[in-house]
């Protein structure tokens, strides 16, 4: 591997700090005794994203926490902030990430997804001393797998425009990492929630009406397919896989999930068992949330991120729930 002199600086650069991902890493790293950088999109409002509370905090941001406007696209830019900030560590969290628009902006998300990791490969190559990059890879490359459960060796296949994105960028990770002795790696991770998952996806939607419901602020939930199972991790355990992931002397590819399928009908019975509510009394399916395809092979196994790397998640598929439905209660009293 190339030499690297500022691994004992501890300084980190996190492109998506606004996401879950992000903000959740952010404040890990951030208690660590890292300075942390984050590139935010022009477009973003600090005021109301997930990273207010480091934002808004005078003894954090400043201090231990730096944030620095670019676009993805703009790679030159990306390349003069790694060049004065210097980090030790990037955490490539940034992307096109909604499976179903890339659908819709399929050029979009190959720019934003592949072609901005592969820029971001290039910026590194030419540096004397080239940091660890963490790509934060997803089960979508996958796609329809020929394995059952999956694992850093399965093939992908992915079928959706976002997995295929994500799955060019996964590959040109094992190129450098192979041709060019960049410490580089993916991390390939399923599902994974939180009460900062945006609210488009299905456990946000349902602990949010679950908590609407038990306040009286609405009656009803409508939903797509309930049988549809995912591996659904949290969130904060997935971070500090990617976090554990960076430390290993050696880059390697790992697989972040729970290795345990469960249903929306699973999700939804805990949501409601949380606010002693019966959710067939709520429940409602309405087709328009169907999907034309739903996954239905994707399990991943999370063995070699347990055995290499000690990752021991702390949530389990309720706690996760439980944390979210209260989450949304307190956001509902407000
Ligand atoms: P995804 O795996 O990135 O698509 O994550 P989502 O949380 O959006 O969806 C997870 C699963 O929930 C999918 O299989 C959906 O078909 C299923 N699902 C059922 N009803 C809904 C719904 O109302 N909204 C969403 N987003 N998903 C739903």
């Amino acid at each position: 591997m190339s030499a690297v002199d500022n691994r004992n600086k501890k300084v980190a650069l996190i492109t998506g700090i606004t996401g879950q991902d992000g903000s959740y890493l952010a404040e890990l790293l951030i208690a660590k005794g890292y300075t942390v950088h984050g590139v935010v999109r022009r477009t973003s409002s600090l005021e109301r994203s997930r990273l207010r509370g480091l934002y808004e905090d005078d003894a954090i941001y400043g201090k231990s926490l730096f944030l620095h406007y670019a676009d993805l696209e703009d790679i030159t830019t990306l390349r003069r902030i790694i060049a004065k900030v210097e980090p030790a560590e990037i955490y490539h969290l940034a992307g096109q990430s909604h499976v179903g628009l890339s659908f819709e902006i399929p050029e979009t998300t190959c720019e934003l997804t592949a072609m901005a990791t592969l820029r971001l490969l290039e910026v590194l190559r030419d540096l004397p001393h080239s940091p660890r990059l963490l790509h934060a890879s997803s089960s979508e490359v996958f796609g329809a797998p020929r394995e059952f459960p999956q694992t850093e060796e399965t093939l992908m296949n992915p079928v959706t425009p976002y997995g295929c994105a994500k799955a060019f960028a996964t590959q040109m990770v094992r190129i450098y990492r192979s041709n060019f002795e960049i410490y580089c790696l993916n991390a390939i991770s399923y599902n994974h929630e939180s009460p900062r998952r945006g609210e488009n996806f299905v456990s946000r939607k349902i602990c949010k009406a679950v908590a609407e419901i038990s306040l009286g602020l609405r009656k009803r939930l409508t939903l797509g397919n309930l049988s549809a199972c995912r591996d659904w991790s949290d969130a904060r355990d997935v971070v500090h896989g990617y976090y554990l992931a960076l430390q290993n002397d050696t880059p390697q590819d790992y697989v972040f999930c729970s290795g345990v399928l469960h249903s929306v009908q699973d999700m939804v019975e805990i949501a409601f068992q949380a606010v002693n509510l019966d959710a067939s009394a709520h429940v409602e399916i309405d087709e328009k949330f169907l999907r034309v395809t739903d996954p239905s092979r994707l399990l991943g196994d999370p063995t070699k991120a347990m055995t290499l790397l000690g990752w021991k998640p702390r949530y389990s598929f309720r706690d996760t729930i439980l944390s979210m439905v209260a989450s949304e209660l307190e956001l509902a009293k407000k």
